[in-house]
């Protein structure tokens, strides 16, 4: 199924020959300027300071999501990674175009899980059992598997509202199918009162997804294999080393972590949890944080009152959304100038429908 109209990224960039850094912000905030009210930039609380310095609205999934419903400009260039804008080209109006400057910003989370095997284990999850199974699916995922779980019940989560949207998903049938993070599910249920051992992991990469069928049968919940390579790395001896060093500092971390993670840490929550919890906190206060880089920087820089670092000694760098640069964001600002949009992202009509009833549902379950 084609899911893109008009994916130009085969373009020529503007490389550094022909545009200093310098020049290319200039020219960005020119634009900019030109543009006014036909154009709102949004942009996720990952992506780098000088792609930040340029949004209307920064937030996490969620809050991006909400903001994209309630745009009228013309142009919403998306500076995120590609599920997003996808999710906000379903939320827009019908005369509104989606950009991504740069068309390769995906999310290797949302790549472990594709249509196919998702038919695939459904099919073989429901041979092994008559209960009723609620597929959810975490907002990081292409437009298809929204697609799937609009058709089949379910609904989308963000990190912010995934226990009541799982708890709406218990309420609502016996069992539970969660993809793509196994991480965000296991800890979402755990927290929700569910043992690990009602818990199996469905691998597609193995035969029957490594699971037999009584497995299945008496799994309260299946989840999905997949994880954040970026919030996978987090691991519970830098837990252990931060809290030898300083037992006084706080460790906060995301839901995308493991949860022997999670468990070791004193605090878990979404992106905005964490900004929220870190901005409410007193001066003087010392936090470890276990996310991505470009949003603990941003924390200590925007709290210098309070020590804020990194729970991992390495740069947990989101590869992906980083792709996002200023040159790039520069040529979509070109493109609109030229009334030549490129990187629109457009999801089939088709796929929307069922997608937008799961998104809706998240929505008024949030
Ligand atoms: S931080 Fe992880 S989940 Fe978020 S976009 Fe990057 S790879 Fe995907």
């Amino acid at each position: 199924m084609n899911i893109y109209e008009n994916d130009q990224d085969h373009l020529p960039k503007i490389t550094e020959s022909e545009l200093s850094d310098e020049q290319v912000l200039e020219e960005l905030q020119a634009i900019r300027k030109e543009l006014g009210d036909k154009l709102v930039v949004l942009g996720h609380h990952y992506q780098q300071d000088d792609i930040v310095s340029f949004a209307d609205h920064t937030g996490d999934s969620l809050q991006l999501a909400r903001e994209a419903a309630k745009l009228d400009s013309e142009y919403i260039v998306f500076c995120g990674v590609h599920f997003m804008a996808e999710t906000a080209d379903m939320l827009s109006k019908p005369n509104q175009k989606v950009i991504l400057p740069d068309m390769n910003a995906g999310c290797t989370m949302a790549d472990m899980a594709n249509r196919v095997e998702i038919d695939r284990a459904w099919k073989n999850i429901q041979a092994s059992t008559d209960e009723k199974i609620i597929p959810i699916t975490y907002i990081n995922c292409s437009a298809l598997l929204k697609d799937f779980v609009g058709a089949n019940d379910g609904a989308i989560c963000t990190s912010s509202n995934a226990k009541k949207v799982i708890q709406w998903a218990l309420d609502n049938g016996e069992r539970l199918l969660f993809f793509p993070d196994q991480h965000l599910g296991r800890n979402t249920c755990f927290d929700l009162g569910i043992p690990l051992e009602d818990m199996i992991v469905y691998n597609p990469n193995l035969k029957h997804g490594g699971v037999t069928p009584e497995q299945i049968k008496n799994a309260k919940v299946i989840l999905w294999y997949g994880y954040c390579s970026v919030h996978q790395g987090f691991t519970t001896a830098q837990v252990e080393q931060i809290k030898k060093d300083d037992p006084d500092t706080t460790v906060i971390v995301h839901p995308e972590c493991s949860f022997e993670v999670v468990q070791a840490a004193d605090m878990d929550g979404s992106t905005s949890f964490i900004i929220n919890t870190v901005k409410n906190a007193p001066a003087g206060s010392k936090w470890a944080v276990g996310t991505e880089i470009n949003l603990v920087n941003r924390l200590a820089q925007m709290f210098p009152d309070k020590k804020i670092t990194s729970l991992s000694p390495y740069q947990c760098l989101c590869a992906t959304m980083y792709r996002v640069r200023p040159r790039w964001l520069l040529e979509s600002f070109r493109s609109i100038k030229r009334g030549e949009p490129i990187n629109v992202i457009s999801v089939d009509e088709d796929v929307k429908k069922n997608s937008l009833k799961a998104l809706e549902r998240m929505l008024k379950i949030s």
